[in-house]
């Protein structure tokens, strides 16, 4: 299933896109009415949702134009874990950026994106200068985790995942690179768009064998395969979850290939009036336009 958060007529909808049309079930006022609510409450339940789905009449069937896109996940209860430099072409020009000689890393590195980042997946994106003046792209793979555990093995963590989605790790490189830890740089309001939904675990065969893509103004940017991550998703959830209990509805970002623009010669990076969009085969396409704002 492709499931969706939506607004329609100013209300806020969990349910799934069959083709141009969501379905949109009947809620019960139970915690399972958002997705962070459905996801936690198990399998037995992501059936009967499932179920609700294919009865749904007519009433409950809209067209997805009538309809806006929220992140799948609006507002995730803890910070996004973000993979850094998981691909080698983006490990080698990020570090010859730095005028840094290539080193892969032996660990996962792991840094995190505030909740506040988290924004709709064609959402405009507020660009203010007195902030930031480095803004810049990056296509990413997101899993959600649906059944949690510590102490997960790499042989059984797909079994883990509850689906997955796409996010433009968008960061602000001046304040990524300026207060040394990621943080800051990664988490301004707004740089992390989501979606357009999550795709669950059981309609994606291998997602170590997805396409990425990343355009800006409709010029290719990044374009690579999961396969060529340096830590599977399978190898980081049990890296992640060792020591660190791991719950229903934390987002994993796998980190971004190469092509991102602060590594470009000269360094590129977005201004108001772009369109950035960032697609992952099988999922779909976040589309966010950058506006002036802020002061
Ligand atoms: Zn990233």
């Amino acid at each position: 299933m492709r499931l969706i958060t939506c607004d329609y007529r100013g209300q806020i909808h969990i349910g799934a896109v069959e083709g141009e049309t969501a379905v949109l079930p009947a809620r019960d006022g139970t915690a399972a009415d958002d997705m962070l609510g459905l996801i936690a409450a198990g399998p037995p339940y992501w059936r009967r949702f499932a179920a609700e789905v294919v009865a749904s009449p007519p009433p409950h069937r809209v067209p997805l134009s009538e309809l806006t896109l929220l992140a799948p996940i609006p507002r995730p209860r803890k910070n996004i874990i973000c993979l850094g430099l998981n691909y080698a072409d983006h490990a080698a020009e990020s570090l010859a950026a730095h005028g840094r000689e290539l080193v892969l890393p032996e660990h996962p590195v792991v840094f995190t994106k505030a909740v506040t980042s988290v924004t709709g997946p064609t959402a405009d994106i507020t660009l203010d200068e007195a902030v930031t003046t480095q803004l810049d792209w990056e296509v990413e793979l997101a899993v959600i985790i649906g059944r949690g555990g510590r102490g997960i093995a790499a042989e059984r963590a797909l079994e883990h995942v509850f689906g997955y989605t796409v996010i433009n790790d968008l960061s602000a490189r001046d304040l990524q690179f300026r207060h040394k830890q990621y943080f800051l740089g990664k988490s301004l309001d707004g740089a992390c768009p989501m979606g357009p939904w999550i795709v669950t675990a059981d309609e994606i065969a291998d997602p170590q064998q997805l396409d990425l893509r990343c355009w800006v103004n409709g010029e290719l940017k990044q374009a690579a395969n999961t396969r060529r991550q340096i830590f599977s998703i399978a190898e980081t959830i049990a890296v992640l979850s060792r020591g660190m209990s791991l719950e229903p509805g934390d987002i994993i970002a796998t980190g971004t290939p190469a092509g991102v623009g602060f590594a470009r010669t000269p360094p590129q990076f977005l201004r108001a009036g772009d369109v950035v969009e960032c697609e992952v085969e099988g999922i779909g396409r976040l589309r966010n336009r950058i506006v002036a704002g802020g002061g």
